[in-house]
């Protein structure tokens, strides 16, 4: 029977695998028959995810993706066990919602490194020949909140705007090596990051906002696993460059 989603064969390298989105990630891409390198800072966790996927052959890689000599070296590791790769899913991220008069510099320093600079030292590392097969495509995790002034969040989002940005400019010089890029913009999912979030007292009012404000309720991590899954099969070989907002209707409702 025809399976549109079919993946098996297919070797994908997924950042944040030790938690929420990139779990179920795994998860699911391990059950459409892709090898997954497993890689995140925590090896207890990454193991955990492990013990939950289908298959044999993944990898688990711990990997601080703020190291970019190491973000090179596991890459070129995980290439040399698996053979080359046809996808980087790149998961990983922090999230950090208080006012900008509260944000000290070290802060916004490890903000936009972890979520922005460290992506494209992912991405440069995947470029390098012989790592990625051809055709092969790279998913970057973005945020709707990339599109919205949304108090508490300025610089998470910034560097989510900037991820459109880098999406973009990638599809245009990657294309004619075979590899598609696209980014999944998601609203609010129930992960540890958003329920770290709600601890603050900013953040609780602001979910309860947001919660209401999703057509659809609350999002769950195989919500934006799906979409993860739908971008890595053949069935997206014509669709680079693109934002994909997954979101349960909030970026179209307006509570008037
Ligand atoms: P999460 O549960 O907190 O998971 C974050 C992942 O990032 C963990 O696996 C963590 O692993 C990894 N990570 C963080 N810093 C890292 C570093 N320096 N090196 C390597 N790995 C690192 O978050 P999530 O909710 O699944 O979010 C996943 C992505 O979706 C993020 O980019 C987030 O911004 C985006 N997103 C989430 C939501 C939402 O509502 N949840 C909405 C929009 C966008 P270790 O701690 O083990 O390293």
């Amino acid at each position: 029977m025809l399976n549109p989603l079919q993946l098996t064969g297919k070797t994908i390298l997924l950042t944040g695998a030790s938690s929420g989105i990139g779990r179920e990630t795994a998860i699911l891409l391990s059950k459409l028959g892709t090898k997954v390198v497993l890689t995140a800072r925590n090896v207890e966790r990454l193991e955990h995810t492990l013990s939950l996927m289908e298959g044999n052959n993944h990898l688990v890689l711990p990997l601080d993706i703020n190291n970019h000599s190491e973000v090179v070296q596991k890459i070129q590791e995980a290439v040399s066990k698996l053979g080359m790769l046809d996808g980087l899913v790149h998961c990983a991220g922090i999230l950090q919602t208080m006012p900008l008069q509260f944000i000290d510099m070290p802060e916004i320093t490890n903000l936009i490194n972890t979520n922005l600079v460290a992506v494209i030292s992912l991405i440069k590392a995947f470029r390098h020949k012989n790592i990625a097969k051809n055709p092969a495509f790279i998913t970057i995790m973005g945020s709707v909140s990339a599109l919205f002034g949304l108090a508490g969040l300025s610089v998470y989002s910034a560097t989510k705007g900037a991820l459109i940005s880098l999406t973009k400019t990638m599809a245009v010089e990657l294309a004619k090596y075979g590899i598609r890029v696209n980014a999944i913009l998601p609203g609010f999912v129930d992960t540890e990051m958003t329920q770290g979030a709600a601890q603050s007292l900013m953040a609780n009012e602001q979910k309860k906002k947001w919660e209401k404000a999703h057509l659809l309720g609350v999002g769950e991590a195989i919500d934006i696993a799906n979409m993860v899954a739908f971008l890595a099969a053949d069935t997206a070989k014509w669709i680079t460059g693109s934002c994909l907002v997954v979101d349960g209707g909030f970026s179209v409702f307006k509570d008037v």
